[in-house]
């Protein structure tokens, strides 16, 4: 719908339609992996339609024009409380205050945002973006308390009067092994190592930096590395190029500024300036298992990127809640731990592990405690069948190739200035032409044209069609020649 009414050049009802479901246009049009370009059907033409440079045009848009959210009509009186100012803390909080309630978020750091502040550098998320989407939730009326860590849940439950609690705490703390070393002080974990950086301190690194870790985190720790002055950034990961949990792209990225990769190797002790590294092989099931072979790689600092795990020790204090290791056990329907009133999500509970995932949690969570609250129950919508490639019938689609954004030349990425810019109006009214809308009637007229029995009604610009089961004979013409797939041919009953 929003990309409709790009395509409309309504885009100040574009924000609006968006942010209905995702108060962070402009974040996320930067640091989504958008995995629904992956599922994109334009894929099987020219390429997937760049979502996410639509999305961030529309945010950016609504930072430059001040765009704000339009405050409920009526408060309802309830008070919930958000434990951490995350994407998935504020995103909850958000959808809230839609809704009418207080909410009050208290949050450890000295800033709001979570890893979007402390962990994702600023060179792909610059931090006057951050500041301007998550203050227009406070001006919805959000309090965010911050520089407080929350010990006893029950007890400020209590003493603040709070209907409800949202437990988004995130997975804070680094996984750890221990490699052999006389100064324990080169090897620094990658989060407070990123934390550090992101909050204005140079940490002390050598000429030489092995970061050992495949996802993201190790990615973004390599360039961080690389921009403090590191000659060599190198990445040694246990497994293959395959199966590293980065994203491809955050990979290729750290390639192309200079990050070396080690593959299939396991460091096992750091000298002064040399690290003696395992080399690894794959078994027969794929999995990595150490060689007896050694070798030795320069590097005089380690960062360990290894994983993290959610702080979740004071909540393992509260009678009937439930764990998985470190992560809080949730009902995946509710997102409801297994004590009444307090739900829970983002990083702290089974999932995926991004920006989006914790911000679609958070209005999912909005929305079930809303629901408690009034003590309605859950009824799960009905999902229609997706219309995929080879249920269209299309018979133009342009011919536009995705519009490319502009980004910053390796050399000039010596510093943290944003890498990718942005569309310009022109451009992502183009890309926005570029959805076939797959599933949504776009009002060709094709089936009111091809119907034989003039069945079909035409009811007026945005309100589509109305079909006359009298007269359909059920031919089918109308469904066979729809582009769009948004005809369904139902047997009768
Ligand atoms: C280096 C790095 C790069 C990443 N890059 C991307 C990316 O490009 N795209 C993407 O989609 N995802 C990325 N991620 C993952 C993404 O940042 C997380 O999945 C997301 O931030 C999780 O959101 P959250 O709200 O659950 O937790 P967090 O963002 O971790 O926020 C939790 C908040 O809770 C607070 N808190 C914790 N305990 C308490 C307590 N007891 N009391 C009060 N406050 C507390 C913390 O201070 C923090 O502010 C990256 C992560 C890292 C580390």
């Amino acid at each position: 719908e929003w990309l409709r009414l790009v395509k409309e050049h309504a885009d100040e009802a574009a924000w609006r339609e968006l942010t209905r479901n995702n108060p962070f246009p402009a974040i996320h049009g930067r640091v989504c992996y958008h995995p629904c370009e992956t599922a994109c059907n334009r894929i099987e033409l020219d390429g997937a339609v760049s979502i996410h440079s639509v999305e961030r045009y529309l945010g950016d848009l609504a930072i430059a024009n001040g765009w704000q959210f339009a405050a409920p009509v009526r408060q309802t009186g309830r008070r919930v409380l958000v434990i951490g100012a995350g994407p998935s803390g504020l995103s909850a909080a958000y959808q809230l205050a839609l809704l009418g309630h207080s909410v009050e978020i208290r949050d450890s750091s000295d800033a709001p945002g979570g890893m979007m502040r402390y962990g994702i550098p600023e060179y792909r998320l610059p931090r006057d973006v951050l500041d301007a989407e998550v203050a227009r939730i406070t001006a919805l009326g959000v309090t965010i308390t911050l520089n407080h860590t929350v010990a006893d849940l029950l007890e400020e439950q209590r003493e603040g009067n709070f209907d409800a609690v949202f437990v988004a705490i995130g997975a804070h703390l680094s996984k750890r092994v221990d490699i052999p070393t006389r100064d324990a002080g080169r090897i620094v974990d990658a989060v407070t190592f990123l934390r550090d950086v992101a909050s204005g301190e140079t940490p002390v690194i050598g000429r030489r930096v092995a970061v050992y870790g495949g996802g993201n985190t190790a990615m973004d720790a390599a360039r961080v590395a690389r921009r403090l002055g590191a000659e060599e950034s190198i990445i040694v990961y246990r497994r293959t190029a395959e199966q590293m949990p980065a994203h491809a792209d955050e990979r290729d990225e750290a390639v192309r500024e200079g990050v070396k990769m080690n593959w299939l190797r396991t460091i096992n002790s750091l000298d002064d300036d040399q690290m003696q590294v395992e080399i690894m092989e794959l078994d027969e099931n794929g999995k990595a298992r150490g060689t007896g072979r050694f070798e030795t790689l320069e590097a005089d600092t380690v960062i360990l990127a290894l994983g993290q795990e959610a702080d979740s020790d004071f909540l393992k204090v509260i009678p009937g809640m439930q764990f998985d290791g470190d992560v809080v056990q949730v009902d995946p329907k509710t997102l409801m731990t297994d004590v009444p009133g307090i739900f829970a999500g983002g990083d702290a509970v089974p999932s995926e592990r991004t920006v989006t995932v914790g911000v679609g949690h958070g209005k999912k969570a909005a929305r079930m405690i809303d629901l408690w609250l009034n003590s309605r129950p859950h009824i799960e919508r009905e999902k229609h069948d997706l219309a995929t490639f080879d249920k269209l019938n299309l018979w133009y689609w342009g011919d536009n190739r995705r519009t490319t954004q502009p980004e910053l030349a390796v050399e000039q990425r010596q510093n943290f200035d944003e890498i990718v810019g942005g569309l310009s109006a022109d451009e992502a009214f183009t890309e926005a032409w570029r959805c076939l809308s797959c599933g949504n009637c776009i009002e060709c007229d094709g089936c009111l044209g091809s119907c034989p029995e003039d069945a079909v009604i035409k009811l007026g610009k945005g309100l589509r069609y109305r079909y006359d089961y009298a007269k359909c004979t059920g031919c089918g013409t109308c469904y066979e020649q729809c582009p769009v797939h948004a005809i369904e041919m139902i047997a009768e009953r």
